[in-house]
C-alpha cells in the first residue's frame, strides 16, 4: 500500500525528531511492503520567517492532500514578541481547524524499564499502567461565551455541548477502546453540571446502541484526578470534555515521569489525523544532537495504528523502542542522574531502528 504523509517539522528539535520518525517509518515500510511518500511544509515560526505568517495556504493544502500528518513542534524565543495573531502557536490551532481535528488522543504509560522515573509510590508504579485520554478538543468552556460586567470586577466563562460534539468524540473513544482493552471511563461532573448530565446520556446511548462489545462506566472528574494517582491501572480509554481532559491529560503523563516518550494524536471525521509529541520545541537544547526522538517516533506508530489499521507495524515500532530501553539506553533526558553512558538522539533513532 501507498500512503501519502504530510510532514511539518516546525522550529527547535521539531526537524531533528521528525527526520528521526521518518527514517523509522522507512524502515517499517521496508519491512512490511508499505510505500511511505513524505512531503514536507512549513508552519509555525519557520511560516513566519519564509512567508510572514504562521500557517501558509500551501501547508493547509498539503495536509487535507495527504493521509496523514506528523507534526514537530512550533515555536520559540525568536517569536516571542510578534503580534498575537501572528504566534506561531496560531499555527497549531489554524491546521487542527482547518483539518476538522476534534478529538486528541493522549496516551498515558508506564515503561517498564523506566518504572524508577514514575513519580508514584514504587507499589503503584509496579503494577503499571497504559491508558488513553480522549479529549474533546474544539468546544466546552474553552469556546463558549465569556465576559465581564461594566465595572469589571465580575465575570463568566460558558460551557456548552451539543450531543452532535459529545457524540462524534464518544464514538472516537469507542473505536479506540476496540483496538485496546475495550474499556471506556466516561469522565464528567454530572452531579453538578447539565453539560455532564447530557455527556452521561449521550455516551450511554451510543454504547448501548453501537457499542455494546465494549465495557463502559462512568467517574466524577475528582474521583478521575484521584484514581490517576491511586491506582492507574484502573483505567484503559477515558473520554472527557476539553477541559477536564487539559488537565487529566497532563496530570496522566506527569505521572509517568518521562514527558520525552510521550506521543499524542488529534483526529477528525476522516481517517487522516495529525500525530505529534507531546513536548514544545525546546529551543534550549535544538542543534546541539540531544533532542530524544522517541515521543515522535511513537506517535508515528500511532499514526499507523490509528489512520492506516496497521496495528502489527505500530506493534513493531513499540517493540523496538521497549527493546532498546530495556537494555539500558537513554537519552540525556531520560538518564538517571549521574549516569553519563546516554546517547545523542540520532543514536537512539539507530538503536531503534536495529530492533525494527
Ligand atoms: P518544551 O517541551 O519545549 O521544553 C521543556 C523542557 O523539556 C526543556 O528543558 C527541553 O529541553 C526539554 N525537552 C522537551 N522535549 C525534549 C526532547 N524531545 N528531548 C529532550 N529534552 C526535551 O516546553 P517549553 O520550553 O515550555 O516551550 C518551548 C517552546 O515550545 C515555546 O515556544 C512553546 O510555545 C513551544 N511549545 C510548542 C508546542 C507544540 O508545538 N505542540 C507544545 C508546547 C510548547
Amino acid at each position: 500500500m501507498k500512503y501519502n504523509i504530510a510532514l511539518v517539522p516546525g522550529d527547535g528539535i521539531g526537524p531533528e525528531i521528525v527526520s528521526a520518525a521518518v527514517e523509522v517509518l522507512k524502515a517499517v515500510g521496508d519491512k512490511y511492503g508499505h510505500e511511505f511518500v513524505f512531503n514536507e511544509y512549513y508552519a509555525g515560526g519557520c511560516a513566519i520567517d519564509k512567508f510572514g505568517e504562521p500557517l501558509p495556504q500551501e501547508t493547509i493544502d498539503g495536509c487535507l492532500a495527504s493521509d496523514s500528518v506528523i507534526l514537530g513542534a512550533v515555536g520559540g524565543p525568536k517569536w516571542d514578541d510578534v503580534p498575537n495573531h501572528l504566534r506561531p502557536e496560531k499555527g497549531l490551532l489554524a491546521i487542527r481547524k482547518a483539518l476538522g481535528l476534534y478529538t486528541n488522543l493522549r496516551p498515558a504509560k508506564i515503561q517498564p524499564a523506566l518504572a524508577d522515573a514514575c513519580v508514584l509510590r514504587p507499589d503503584i508504579a509496579a503494577k503499571g499502567f497504559d491508558l488513553m485520554i480522549v479529549r474533546e478538543l474544539t468546544g466546552g468552556i474553552y469556546f463558549g461565551e465569556r465576559g465581564r460586567n461594566e465595572k469589571g470586577d465580575a465575570a463568566y466563562d460558558t460551557e456548552s455541548y451539543s450531543t452532535e460534539e459529545i457524540e462524534r468524540n464518544a464514538r472516537n473513544a469507542f473505536e479506540i477502546a476496540r483496538k485496546r482493552k475495550g474499556h471506556v471511563t466516561s469522565v464528567e461532573k454530572s452531579n453538578v453540571l447539565e453539560t455532564s448530565r447530557l455527556w452521561k446520556e449521550t455516551v450511554h446511548h451510543l454504547q448501548e446502541t453501537e457499542y455494546p462489545d465494549v465495557k463502559l462506566d462512568d467517574m466524577y472528574v475528582d474521583n478521575a484526578a484521584m484514581q490517576l494517582v491511586r491506582d492507574p491501572s484502573f483505567f484503559d480509554v477515558i473520554v472527557t470534555s476539553n477541559m477536564f481532559g487539559d488537565i487529566l491529560s497532563d496530570e496522566a503523563s506527569q505521572v509517568t515521569g518521562s514527558i520525552g516518550l510521550l506521543a499524542s494524536a488529534s483526529l477528525g471525521d476522516s481517517k487522516r489525523g495529525m500525530y505529534e509529541p507531546i513536548h514544545g520545541s525546546a529551543p534550549d537544547i535544538a542543534g546541539t544532537g540531544l533532542a530524544n526522538p522517541i515521543a515522535t517516533i511513537l506517535s508515528a506508530a500511532m499514526m499507523l495504528r490509528y489512520s492506516f489499521d496497521l496495528g502489527e507495524e505500530a506493534d513493531c515500532i513499540e517493540n523496538a523502542v521497549n527493546k532498546v530501553l530495556e537494555a539500558g539506553w537513554r537519552t540525556k533526558d531520560i538518564a538517571a542522574p549521574g549516569d553519563e553512558n546516554w546517547l545523542k538522539g540520532s543514536e537512539m533513532k539507530d538503536k531503534i531502528l536495529a530492533e525494527i
